[in-house]
Order: C-alpha cells, then sequence, then structure tokens
C-alpha cells in the first residue's frame, strides 16, 4: 500500500480550504460597514484600511502558496527520509533529523516574514520591532521551536515504546499537561521577549484592585508589559494558576486608553476569570489532545504511513509532521467550528461583566479603539465569522452591550 497519493490530496485539500477562505477574506472588504460602527474609521483610514486588508490577504495567499510547495516537495519527494539518512540510526537521531529539517525549511519562510513585518506593517505604521530585534526573535523563535518539537517527539516516542496501545490514553493526558505546564511556564517564557513593570501607584491601580475585591478574585500582580517594543496594537490577559495569577496590560493599552476604558478593558477580562474561562479552553484542548493521540496511535500503528515516504520503520518526527500537516489540519476546521462558537459565547458572557460592572458605554468606546488599532474587519462575511473567529464582530458586539446595558 502506497500512502503518498492520498496524502498529497488530503495536504492539498487542506490549502486549497485555507485558499478559498482567504479570498472569501479578501471580497469581505467590499462588505458595506455596519452603522453602529461608522464611526470607528474616517474615510481615510478606512481606505489605507481596505488597501492593508488587501495587501495583507494577497500577501498571505502567495506566502500560503510557497509554504505548500516546499512542504509537498519535502513530501513526495522522500526528502524527510533522505535527510534523515545522514543522520545516526538510533531512534532519537532519526526523529531528531525530520525536526530539524522541519525548522530549516520554515527558516525558507524568513524572507516572507521579513517583508510582512519590515515592509507592509512598516508602511502602515503598526512595526516596531527594528532589524535586531526581528533577527533576535527569529532566532529565539527557531531554537525554542525545535526545543518544543523535539519534546513532543521525545514524548510520543517515548509513550509508545512504553505504552503501546495505551498510548492514546496516555498522549491525550501527556499533551494536556504540557500544554499545562507551558501556559504555567508561560509567564517565564515572555520574559525571554518582553520585559514587565508593576502598574505605576494611582487612580487607575486603586479601580482596579477595587474590581477585583469587589468579586472575591485573588491576583498575585498587576504588570504591564513593553509591548510597544514590537506593536502599536494593544491588549491585556490574565496567565497563570490560582493566586499566582499576574494580570498583563500592554504598554500601548495603558498609553491609548482613558483610565475608564482601561477598567472596562480590565472588567472584560474579569468576566473571563469569573466564568472560569480559560479552564474550559483547557478542557477543550485535552479533547483535541485526544484526537490527537488517536491520530498518532492509527499513524504509528501503519507501517505504510513510513516506507510509502522512504523511511525502513517508524520514524516519530515524521509521524507527528504527518499528523500535525496533514490528519490534524484536515479535521481541525471542524475542530475550530465547535471552539470558535463556545469562544464566541464566552466574550459575549466577559462584555456582559463590563456592563455589569458599570463600564458598557467606555467597553464600548474602548472596543472601538481596539478595532481601530488592530485594523479589525468590520464586515466580515457571516461564513468567515462562523468558521474562524474566535470574538464576534465589533458589530454585534455593541448591540449586545446596548441590550444589556
Ligand atoms: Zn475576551
Amino acid at each position: 500500500m502506497n500512502l503518498k497519493v492520498p496524502a498529497a490530496i488530503l495536504f492539498s485539500a487542506v490549502y486549497l480550504y485555507n485558499l478559498i477562505l482567504s479570498v472569501v477574506r479578501m471580497r469581505s472588504a467590499k462588505n458595506p460597514v455596519p452603522a453602529n460602527v461608522a464611526d470607528v474609521y474616517d474615510a481615510e483610514t478606512y481606505r489605507k484600511w481596505r488597501a492593508y486588508h488587501a495587501e495583507k490577504s494577497r500577501f498571505g495567499i502567495l506566502s500560503a502558496t510557497v509554504s505548500f510547495f516546499i512542504e509537498l516537495f519535502l513530501l513526495v519527494c522522500n526528502i524527510y527520509a533522505s535527510f534523515a539518512n545522514l543522520f545516526p540510526k538510533t531512534v532519537f537521531m532519526q526523529m531528531f533529523a525530520v525536526m530539524l529539517l522541519s525548522g530549516l525549511a520554515s527558516l525558507l519562510m524568513l524572507p516572507f516574514s521579513w517583508y510582512d513585518t519590515m515592509s507592509i506593517e512598516e508602511r502602515y505604521g503598526f512595526n516596531k520591532s527594528t532589524s535586531k530585534t526581528f533577527w533576535a526573535d527569529q532566532i529565539k523563535e527557531f531554537l525554542i521551536g525545535l526545543a518544543l518539537m523535539t519534546g513532543i517527539g521525545s514524548l510520543l516516542m517515548w509513550a509508545h515504546q512504553a505504552l503501546g496501545d495505551w498510548l492514546i490514553l496516555a498522549f491525550a493526558i501527556l499533551m494536556t499537561l504540557f500544554a499545562l505546564v507551558i501556559s504555567f511556564l508561560y509567564p517565564v517564557l515572555s520574559r525571554i521577549f518582553n520585559k514587565f513593570q508593576p502598574l505605576e501607584d494611582g487612580e487607575l491601580k486603586e479601580k482596579l484592585y477595587y474590581l477585583l475585591e469587589k468579586n472575591g478574585y485573588r491576583v498575585r500582580d498587576i504588570k504591564v508589559m513593553d509591548a510597544s517594543r514590537r506593536t502599536t496594537k494593544s491588549n491585556a490577559y490574565f496567565s497563570g494558576f490560582g493566586r499566582m495569577k499576574t494580570i498583563v496590560l500592554f504598554d500601548t493599552l495603558v498609553q491609548s486608553m482613558t483610565p475608564d476604558e482601561i477598567c472596562a478593558v480590565f472588567a472584560h477580562e474579569l468576566g473571563h476569570g469569573l466564568h472560569k474561562d480559560t479552564l474550559k479552553n483547557q478542557i477543550l484542548s485535552s479533547v483535541q489532545m485526544a484526537v490527537l493521540g488517536v491520530l498518532a496511535w492509527l499513524t504509528l500503528r501503519t507501517a505504510a504511513c513510513f516506507t510509502s515516504f522512504g523511511f525502513d520503520s517508524v520514524n516519530y518526527g515524521f509521524a507527528i509532521v504527518l499528523i500535525m500537516s496533514i490528519e490534524f489540519a484536515f479535521i481541525s476546521p471542524l475542530f475550530g467550528l465547535l471552539v470558535n462558537y463556545c469562544s464566541r459565547k464566552a466574550e459575549y458572557r466577559a462584555d456582559a461583566q463590563a456592563v455589569k460592572e458599570g463600564y458598557g458605554e467606555q467597553l464600548i468606546s474602548a472596543l472601538k479603539k481596539l478595532a481601530k488599532q488592530n485594523y479589525a474587519d468590520l464586515a466580515p462575511s457571516p461564513l468567515l465569522v462562523m468558521l474562524e473567529y474566535s470574538h464576534p464582530t465589533l458589530s454585534q458586539r455593541i448591540k449586545e452591550i446596548e441590550n444589556k446595558s
């Protein structure tokens, strides 16, 4: 049995699906803007936004196409197996060789991310990276990515050899733990990329702590992150668990919003915290991990998955390539549908929290500022929202906030 053709067909189907989505996305820019968000951009900014959107989409299609052909070439010409042949014949080194090649192949896309950051983002005023930050980020990302992939590969190798068919269950549990460790380490990892300062004393800090106390929500600290080193876009997030929770505000948020608007954004994040949305997301991602476990098990017990691509025996790195870029990529849009549906519901609930705290109006003006800063699509086609939007559109959110106020 040779699986090369079915694999190439599935891989192409994934690419085509994304291509169609990109085209729908490009056409979205022509949709009329809903009345309740008509004041987000002025005519000039709106023209700029459309140009930005069109250029990003066109460039996205180009880079996805190049990346598709590179990966297809590696796959159908047995390049993974040939490259692995240059390495010692131990199971670990064979796995590592495939991970390394896949990392090196992603370096071929560097000119594209360079153009995206330094030319497109730069021309529209988003980019704050210097070329030094850009290259330092790329090197760190490559090394961390390789280490993570090798870690996951080793985990798969060990679980399969030690547990055999119990792999599905074990893999799901291990990957969930792995995800937990990563989100636990996230504050530490983000220190590699950014600097954190405590929030200055004053009106804002008092109001934020008042909100937390009122809702019986305990956190360890509120920190401001120097996001302005890389971007002009703003954000806020909660990280960590239990009493170790830290709230991170982008410095761009603190600089561009009024204290009441920041409180509104904060109350929204607090809503996520109170509804345990992070935990719910963890559960959903555990289900995904279980599906990955099933795929891993099926892949590893099918010898043709390896022999069809030039390997003599099971290669754990190649198994991961097959699972992630073909098998899971093929079914993940279905997951996306469910996960995004739940996520949009959670966003409405979090907005309701801000309304409940009396910040409805400020949340609307904050969301409009955020939409403007992020060049958000004001009128995406409903198909796109259903398939890939984790947040409702700005217009939908404002309508809900006004209904609840
Ligand atoms: Zn949210």
